[in-house]
């Protein structure tokens, strides 16, 4: 029986751009498992946080702690390797290459950040088995052999995911991955979103209120940098302050 634990954690995070504090004091905690909503109006902060998370951009102040290990002061193709990945991260996927080999190319580069040639064919093979089998997790098995650059915009979104699993995440950051999604790709990515939570933790922002509150364990509200309030969707939808802050009402 999983007792659920913290895989990231941030505390006191804090992030100046000259003189203006764009994150602000704020407290996260991530679970193994469990699907994490980051959510705000514009300018809240939430892209600052993953930038932050990922380590693209240095904290003023604060710490951040991954499985255990203080990556306050890491560089992100480390954290990458650690196990913190997000999803554009690889999401130029190549559209003249096929869905199966944007998929082999993302196994080849091991810390999903720079480029690395295509040292070989057999190596390339080598890495077949494992490609089809990301492919299967996200659904995408019967488009291997098509370009990427012919699937659906939803399709290649999902492509994305897959390419990003290639560094086997411990924690996934996912930034809007519905945004631009027709209702019954929502649905698709939904289920994608909730089997990968199964093993590993998510962490994604999402301006959708209805994906948040159907899918997300536990929801963190920006406001100007700091928390607002966190808890489940029924706790959080119903605090005042997010009420009048976030959803106008
Ligand atoms: P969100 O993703 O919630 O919309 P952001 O993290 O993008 O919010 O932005 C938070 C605030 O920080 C905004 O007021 C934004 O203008 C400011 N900001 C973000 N990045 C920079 C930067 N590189 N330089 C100056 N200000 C920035």
């Amino acid at each position: 029986q999983d007792v659920p634990r913290v895989v990231l954690s941030a505390r006191g995070l804090r992030r100046d751009f000259a003189g203006f504090v764009a994150v602000n004091s704020v407290d996260l905690d991530v679970h193994h498992g469990k699907i994490h909503a980051l959510i705000g109006p514009n300018g809240a902060g939430k892209t600052t946080i993953f930038n932050l998370l990922t380590k693209f951009l240095q904290p003023t102040s604060g710490r951040i702690e991954l499985l255990g290990t203080d990556i306050t002061r890491t560089s992100p193709a480390k954290v990458a390797r650690m196990g913190l990945v997000r999803s554009f991260q690889i999401s130029a996927i190549f559209p003249h290459l096929s869905v199966l080999d944007n998929v082999r190319v993302a196994l080849q580069r091991p810390s999903g950040l720079g480029f690395q040639f295509w040292r070989s064919l057999s190596a390339l093979d080598e890495l077949t088995p494992r490609a089809r089998e990301l492919l299967g997790i996200v659904g995408l098995d019967d488009a291997a052999n098509r370009l990427a650059g012919d699937l659906s915009y939803g399709r290649k979104r999902v492509l994305e995911i897959a390419t990003t699993l290639a560094l086997d995440p411990k924690v996934l950051l996912l930034d809007e991955p519905m945004a631009g999604m027709g209702h019954e790709d929502v649905g698709t990515i939904s289920g994608i979103i909730r089997s990968l939570a199964r093993d590993r933790a998510v962490l994604m922002v999402e301006h959708n209120l209805t994906v948040v509150a159907d899918l997300c364990d536990w929801i963190t509200v920006m406001q100007r940098g700091q928390v607002l309030a966190a808890g489940d969707y029924a706790t959080v939808s119903q605090d005042e302050r997010v009420r009048i802050a976030y959803m106008g009402t």
